[in-house]
């Protein structure tokens, strides 16, 4: 079983809030978990949630994508990989789409 510290976690949140900071500029699109492994943010052992659905098939998800964008919530978009590519495409269009000019 492993343990991680407040300081581990402050840390994820630090990383996470520099990235808000970033995309004030230009949208951030940040890959949580690549593959099921841990968190992609700091060294923290923190791992996916293993009972999030993928938000093309049924099978969980291994993969959480996040896109920050200037004054937004981040969206959140649950993958598996063999979503994963197929997502970021569409979130590429999405932002191209949506973007502001
Ligand atoms: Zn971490
Ligand atoms: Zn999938």
């Amino acid at each position: 079983m492993s343990t991680f510290s407040a300081a581990m976690v402050a840390a994820r949140d630090q990383a996470q809030a520099l990235v808000r900071d970033l995309s004030a500029t230009e949208p951030v699109l940040f890959a949580d978990f690549p593959s099921g492994e841990g968190c992609t943010w700091c060294d923290c052992p923190v791992t996916a949630p293993d009972t999030v659905p993928c938000g093309g098939c049924t099978r969980p998800a291994t993969t959480v994508l996040r896109l920050y964008r200037a004054g937004e919530q981040a969206d959140v978009w649950p993958v598996c990989d063999s979503h994963l590519g197929d997502a970021r495409r569409v979130i590429a269009i999405y932002v191209a789409s949506t973007a502001p000019g």
